[in-house]
Order: structure tokens, then C-alpha cells, then sequence
């Protein structure tokens, strides 16, 4: 059985007194929660986080780090530092990432390991853009992304690492990807993992979906066999949205 995981990705949002707001807002809105919870924030607001939620249910994320330990890397930040502050999980490979920043197959792996490395837990994005699904190059696409991503990766380092599938057409659009559209990708992607590691290590691994997840759409994706849980952007900006999505 898969836990489900229920992320949020707040991106360049809230300083550290909205982030304390919407965190005491949250807490008690999720103590309940039967997924696992998962707020990624911005590096500054990280620290603050994981004071706020020690000893609850919620677990705290960055949204990138660094593929080397120390050193000549203006502007990037370390998985020891990240570690330092109370991250437990970090993004890798975000679609703004690969699109506004220069993220390729090669950096989210080169990153991955080296989150892994560090006992950071990572989630893994990848996607396809709308004209890649139009052009009928979805399972290209994410099969070379999924490849990418996991290259010197083993089968037990697997257990701690999340997949997020987020179609980028559908990321903050309001656009959501069918329930069916959304679990056809993630089983095809669960089905690369097979190929690489092993039906075993493939059925045991999380994959969730993104883009435009809210509380009216949460159910039906989460009722999917194979969807294991959503990583959330614009809806985990507000506690009450956010703990309707974990809530599903
Ligand atoms: C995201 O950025 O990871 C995301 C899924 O955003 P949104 O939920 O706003 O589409």
C-alpha cells in the first residue's frame, strides 16, 4: 500500500509572517489527516517552518538545492544547509525551473543524487508541455525525463524519493488533466520505473499528479489507482483550500 503524499509547492510566495500565519492556520485544519502533508516553501521561510510544525503531521520541503556540497555557486543553496534549517523533502525539476531557469534532464539528476545524498527527500517533476502532448510525444517525453531523472539512482534509494507528473499546460491555468488522462501518464511513467528498477520497487514508489489540483477536483484524481497523492501550488496558498485537497 501507498501512502499518500499531499504537497504544496508555495514558489516565490510568503514572507516569514504569512508563512507563520498560514502555518498556525493549517496545523489543526490537518492534524487529522490520513495523507502524508508536505509544505515546500522558500528557502527563508524554512527555518521558521520547521519550528512551527515540529511534533505535528506536517513535513517541510524546499524547492530546489544545489548538485554539489559547498563552494563557487552564486545564488544556489546547499542540501547540508537545507538540512541545517529542517528540510525533509525538496522540489527538483520543477517545470518553471526547466523553463525559466535552465533545468535539464542532466541538473535534476546531478541534483537528485545529490539531495539523496544528503537524506533530503526528493520530489522528482516531470511533464509535458501542451504542444508535446498535441504533437502526441507524452510518453517521450516523460519516459526521457523519468530516465534522466534516475541515472545512478538504486532500487533502496528509490524508497525516498516522490514522482510528481505535472502537465505543464495544466500547472496554475486552471486547466486539470482528466482524472483518466492523469492516471494513463502516471501508469505509463510507473511502467518506465518498472523497466529500470523492477515491477517490485515500481508498484512501491509514489507518484503524484499536479497542476490546477483544488478542493473540487481533488477526489476524483486522488480515486485514481494509481495516483498517490498531488503536489498543490495556488491552492496551498490558503489553509482552508489546502487542507481540502489533503482532505480529499
Ligand atoms: C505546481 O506549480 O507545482 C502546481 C501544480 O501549481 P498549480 O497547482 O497552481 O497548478
Amino acid at each position: 500500500m501507498r501512502k499518500p503524499v499531499i504537497a504544496g509547492n508555495w514558489k516565490m510566495n510568503n514572507t516569514i509572517a504569512a508563512a507563520t500565519s498560514l502555518i498556525n492556520e493549517l496545523k489543526p485544519l490537518v492534524a487529522d489527516a490520513e495523507a502524508e502533508v508536505v509544505i515546500c516553501v522558500p528557502y527563508t521561510a524554512i527555518q521558521k517552518a520547521a519550528e512551527l510544525t515540529r511534533g505535528t503531521n506536517i513535513a517541510v520541503g524546499a524547492e530546489n538545492v544545489a548538485w554539489a556540497d559547498k563552494g563557487a555557486f552564486t545564488g544556489e543553496i546547499s542540501a547540508e544547509m537545507l538540512k541545517e534549517v529542517g528540510a525533509e523533502y525538496v522540489i527538483i525539476g520543477h517545470s518553471e525551473r526547466r523553463q525559466m531557469f535552465g533545468e535539464t534532464d542532466e541538473t535534476v539528476n546531478m541534483r537528485t543524487v545529490q539531495a539523496l545524498k544528503y537524506s533530503l527527500k526528493p520530489i522528482v517533476c516531470v511533464g509535458e508541455t501542451l504542444e508535446e502532448r498535441e504533437g502526441g510525444k507524452t510518453e517521450t517525453v516523460v519516459k526521457r525525463q523519468t530516465e534522466g531523472a534516475f541515472k545512478g539512482i538504486s532500487a533502496a534509494e528509490l524508497d525516498n524519493v516522490i514522482i510528481a507528473y505535472e502537465p505543464v499546460w495544466a500547472i496554475g491555468t486552471g486547466k486539470t488533466a482528466t482524472s483518466e488522462q492523469a492516471n494513463e501518464t502516471i501508469k505509463y511513467i510507473r511502467s518506465v520505473v518498472a523497466g529500470l528498477y523492477g515491477k517490485a520497487t515500481a508498484d512501491k514508489l509514489r507518484i503524484q499528479y499536479g497542476g490546477s489540483m483544488n478542493p473540487s477536483n481533488a477526489a476524483a484524481l486522488m480515486a485514481q489507482p494509481d495516483i498517490d497523492g498531488g503536489l498543490i501550488g495556488g491552492a496551498s496558498l490558503k489553509a482552508a483550500d489546502f487542507s481540502k485537497v489533503v482532505k480529499y
